[in-house]
């Protein structure tokens, strides 16, 4: 099969490493990005340096006309779209649920879930049998982060939710969907907690006692987008380090 995968959130962190990842299985691979232009070019080159296609779009996931417009630049750029990595999310300031900013709720809502949600939608409506999605989840969807941001931890949850549903609404149509629940990875994601020693603060929590690196997130990524994967779908699958 020809592979077109957009990767939304593909310009740094799990996402980067997930296009250079697939790029490697053969996939033509759309790096979305929001904001970072640069690091999308990177990436984009850094497919390229390895023998891949690739090429950034900009899109804020969030917005349903740049979701579409997405979708119809992948298509003209490199061909009918086969995959989706549905990727791009961010955290917020740790504060209990007592203290937490509208604003922050709101803007975690509207990337995470309304965001994820558009872009799996797009993906219903142009996919045909063979397509594939992943959802990018957390492990709080399953820990709650009590203390931290119970309203990430709920946005990933509505995710889990996404990914079973749509599982068994596309199966019929040979379309798979799963997700990745990672636990606590070295990104800069991390910055958007507010707390600078956030990745020391969080290692005595993980069995494994470190960090995942974004590469080992794109291996669980890649095995759900490929035919090896071909009976699993509806599964979200935890790489966590035993979180
Ligand atoms: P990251 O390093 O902060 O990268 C986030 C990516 O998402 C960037 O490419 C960013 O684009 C993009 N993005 C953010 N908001 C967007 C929007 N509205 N529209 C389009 N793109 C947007 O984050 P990461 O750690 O790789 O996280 C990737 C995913 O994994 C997220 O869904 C996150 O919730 C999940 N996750 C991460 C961890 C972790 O420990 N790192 C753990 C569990 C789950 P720009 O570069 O243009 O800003």
């Amino acid at each position: 099969m020809d592979n077109v995968t957009i990767v939304t959130g593909g310009s740094r962190g799990i996402g980067a490493a997930t296009c250079v990842r697939l790029a490697r299985d053969g996939h033509r691979v759309v790096v979305g990005y929001r904001s970072a232009a640069h690091a999308a070019h990177q990436v984009v080159d850094a497919v390229a340096g390895a023998g891949g296609q690739a090429v950034a779009v900009q899109a804020d996931t969030a917005v349903e006309d740049e979701v579409v417009a997405l979708f119809a630049t992948a298509a003209d750029q490199l061909g009918p779209v086969t995959g989706l990595v549905n990727n791009a999310g961010i955290a917020a300031p740790l504060t209990r649920l007592a203290d937490v900013d509208t604003a922050d709720l709101r803007r975690v809502m509207d990337v995470n879930v309304i965001g994820a949600f558009l872009c799996a939608r797009q993906a219903a409506r142009v996919m045909t049998a063979g397509g594939a999605i992943v959802n990018v989840s957390s492990t709080a969807a399953t820990l709650g982060s009590p203390g931290n941001y119970i309203h990430y931890a709920a946005s990933k949850a509505a995710v889990d939710a996404l990914t079973l549903g749509l599982a068994k609404e596309l199966a019929a149509d040979g379309i798979r969907v799963n997700g990745v629940a990672p636990g606590f990875v070295h990104t800069e994601i991390h910055e958007q907690t507010g707390d600078p020693d956030r990745a020391a603060n969080v290692v005595s929590r993980i069995p494994v006692g470190r960090l995942g690196n974004p590469e080992e997130i794109a291996e669980a990524i890649a095995w759900l987008l490929s035919p090896a994967a071909s009976y699993t779908t509806g599964a979200t699958l935890r790489v966590a380090g035993g979180l």
